[in-house]
């Protein structure tokens, strides 16, 4: 078979057939002529350079071998349209040709840009959704559903895993409120929160579970060296000043209670609990202190803590 008694006319496509290795005679249909347009005269025989400048060049770096496909931009008139043209080798005794069929996928190709572009709009929705979620959005810390989502993360993750949960409640928060206002309470929120999670930063999670209360689950290494992290960050606390909307300055403290997971606990919530417990101790023991909760304490009943408690109770 010769390449000019290939039946191309009858196929209702836009169609090409290309002497293989290119050069020589190209064969093609009236629906690839109408496309071609002005490119080619009602009578001009075509050539494969008006097939390849049609393709915007990409016929001649084409490897029938391994590419099955040309996506090429067409204008029309003053339309622009997305041809993909599939291409495939006729081998026979005679010749080898590469036939090329035309497809117009500008519909599909517009259609899917947009479902891709929805699909980026819908995926960054749902990470910035996800992030609201998750943080508290004074502080822009972790909220409580972080704090217990990522522990629970944590203990599925790291083998042997061990923490310490820490709970940190800021010293006579509602003097500043009362005395300089409720932003300067929330300037104050802020500057903890910036202060803290700079300090204790390295493998901890730190959230704020409550109005100026905050859980510290730290787990970098033994409950000691913790325990020596809070401590270091209530005097970096401590050492702070902060400018009120008066002349003076203030310094602010906290008072954290600390349980070990394990041994006081093995949920976050019993380890809050027992936190919380320690806390409450921290408080009766003068505040800004790091006081970490044990069955000594809280059951056998140290009598120091336990009468300053009861005589803070009875003052209430
Ligand atoms: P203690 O040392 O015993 O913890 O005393 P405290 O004053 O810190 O504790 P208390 O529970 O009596 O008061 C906490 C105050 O925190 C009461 C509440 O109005 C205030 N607060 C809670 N959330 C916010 C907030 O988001 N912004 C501000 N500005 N204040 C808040
Ligand atoms: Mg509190
Ligand atoms: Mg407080």
């Amino acid at each position: 078979m010769k390449l000019s008694d290939f039946p191309l006319e009858s196929i209702g496509l836009p169609a090409a057939l290309v002497n293989w290795p290119a050069g020589g005679a190209v064969l093609i249909n009236s629906a690839l002529r109408a496309i071609m347009g002005d490119r080619l005269s009602a009578d001009q025989v075509p050539a494969f350079e008006d097939i390849n400048a049609l393709l915007g060049g990409q016929l001649q770096d084409l490897n029938p071998e391994s590419e099955t496909s040309i996506t090429q931009e067409i204008k029309i008139g003053r339309k622009r349209y997305s041809y993909v043209f599939t291409t495939g080798i006729i081998v026979n005794e005679e010749m080898s040709a590469v036939l090329l069929l035309g497809v117009d996928k500008s519909d599909a190709l517009k259609a899917e840009a947009k479902l891709t572009s929805y699909v980026g709009i819908i995926e960054e929705n749902n990470r910035e959704l996800q992030r609201l979620a998750n943080t508290d959005p004074l502080t822009g810390t972790s909220n409580r559903r972080a704090l217990f989502n990522r522990f629970q993360d944590l203990t599925q993750q790291i083998p042997d895993f061990h923490c310490t949960v820490s709970i940190l409640d800021i010293d006579h928060f509602k003097r500043y409120n009362d005395e300089y206002g409720h932003d300067f309470g929330d300037s104050v929120l802020k500057t903890f929160a910036e202060q803290v999670r700079v300090q204790l930063a390295d493998r901890a999670i730190f959230a704020r579970i409550g109005g100026e209360e905050f859980c510290v689950v730290d787990y970098s290494g033994s409950s000691e060296v913790a325990k020596g992290k809070l401590q270091g960050a209530l005097d970096m606390v401590r050492d702070l000043q902060l400018a009120t909307p008066k002349t003076e300055t203030v310094n602010i403290t906290f008072s954290a209670g600390v349980a070990e997971y394990g041994k006081d606990g093995e949920t976050l919530d019993d380890l809050l609990k027992n936190a919380d417990r320690a806390l409450y101790y921290a408080k009766a023991n003068g505040r800004s202190c790091v006081i970490p909760y044990s069955a000594d304490l809280f059951e056998k009943r140290d009598t120091t803590l336990i009468a300053r408690v009861d005589s803070l109770k009875a003052r209430e």
